[in-house]
């Protein structure tokens, strides 16, 4: 079922000395989701990703907006009449029930209309636990089971009632690393199977980007762009977008334009077209460099980390804005790591050019 969310505002009262001031959590996002798409809501905390999500699920009412779920309005509806499933942080299965009533719980409180025979319950129960592949484990109590196996229990309980929209609050948040990986790939696996339009919350881009059809970055409250992930990547609308996905982070300097040419402190880097002469904020991803011992960047060399497949090099620059700039090289690449300085050459396609006021992205032709 697509989503749409029209002009969705929230504010909140302020708060001790700020009591007359209100607070906007979520200004005017309008965006209307796809159906069956897998939604990444992305951005650091406090940004307004479970605001945006509250809102949609009816824990929360706007300010202002509406949302559709198809046609249908679904702004005033409580949250028990929209058909939405939701999967949070803490997953608060019930500790006294074991997985299979668990699991069964949101169908007995069925009324009316809704109410489902002791059979199709319990062929719900067991569809949703083979989808979640739990079910081996369904006469266990949630005590007996590893948190990824809970997980996986509180998504069956959130499938069971087949909603049209599925929900997740930072589902992942309290599995170890290795753990976040497979269940993450587990929460992609079952949306393609079922097809239910998923929205996923979470402050972790890597997360975000490795499962979503679609990720949005919000800032304090406010959409700043919306598109596929790897697109988002290579083409960050602003500065903050640039920052805040890739690990390790965008590497940027404080840089100028002279004469078409992208210049780093002494460092004449790359032609960038026939831009005016201008101050910019030059920022370039850890893959964007190649050693070369010709190579017009010219760094000091702090260290390498080795990381396998690759290293990284970690130097500095009189123009880079941060303490290390971290560019990762092959790891068949010889840097000797006595030597003072480390040359590089940039690839044109890895570099991104920013407004040095507004930070917004400035495109680079040819
Ligand atoms: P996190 O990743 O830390 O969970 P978030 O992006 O989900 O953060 P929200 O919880 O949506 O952020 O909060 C957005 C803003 O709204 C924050 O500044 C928060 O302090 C404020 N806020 C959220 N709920 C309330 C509330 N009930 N009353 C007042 N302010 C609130």
């Amino acid at each position: 079922m697509k989503i749409t969310l029209e002009h969705l505002t929230k504010t909140f009262p302020g708060r001790g000395r700020k009591a007359q001031e209100v607070e906007t959590a979520v200004s005017d996002f309008t965006f209307e989701i796809p159906d069956g798409k897998l939604i990444g809501l992305l951005g650091p905390s406090g940004c307004g990703k479970s605001t945006t999500l509250n809102m949609i699920c009816g824990l929360l009412k706007p300010t202002g907006g509406r949302i559709r779920f198809g046609e249908t309005d679904v702004t005033d509806l409580p949250p028990e009449r929209r058909g939405v499933g939701m999967v949070f942080q803490n997953y608060a299965l019930y500790p006294h029930l074991t997985v299979r009533q668990n699991i069964l719980f949101p169908l007995q409180n069925l009324k009316g209309k809704d109410k489902l025979s002791k059979g199709e319950m319990a062929h719900r129960a067991d569809e949703a636990a083979r989808l979640v592949q739990i079910e081996e484990l369904m006469d266990r109590k949630p005590a007996e089971l590893s948190g990824g196996q809970q997980q996986r229990v509180a998504i069956a309980r959130a499938l069971v009632k087949m909603p049209h929209v599925l929900l997740l609050d930072e589902p992942l948040s309290n599995l170890d690393a290795r753990l976040r990986l497979q269940t993450r790939e587990e929460i992609r696996k079952i949306q393609r199977a079922t097809g239910i339009t998923t929205i996923f919350v979470t402050h972790d881009q890597e997360e975000a980007m490795s499962i979503s059809d679609l990720i949005v970055v919000m800032k304090k409250g406010v959409v700043q762009q919306i598109g596929a992930p790897q697109y988002v990547y290579d083409n960050p609308v602003n500065l903050f977008v640039a920052r805040f996905l890739g690990t390790p982070p965008i590497n940027v300097f404080a840089g100028a334009i002279r004469g078409g040419v992208l210049c780093l402190g002494d460092d004449r880097v790359l032609p960038v077209g026939n831009l005016p002469d201008q101050e910019v904020w030059a920022a370039i991803r850890p893959e964007g460099f190649v050693l070369d011992e010709h190579g017009p960047l010219r760094c000091r060399l702090s260290g390498i980390e080795v990381m396998g497949r690759d290293i990284s090099v970690v130097s500095t620059h009189e123009s880079f804005t941060g303490t290390a700039i971290r560019s990762i090289i092959n790891a068949d690449s010889q840097v000797d790591p006595a030597s003072a300085l480390v040359r590089f050459s940039v690839k044109p396609q890895k570099l991104l050019l920013f407004n040095k006021e507004t930070e917004e992205r400035i495109p680079v032709r040819g």
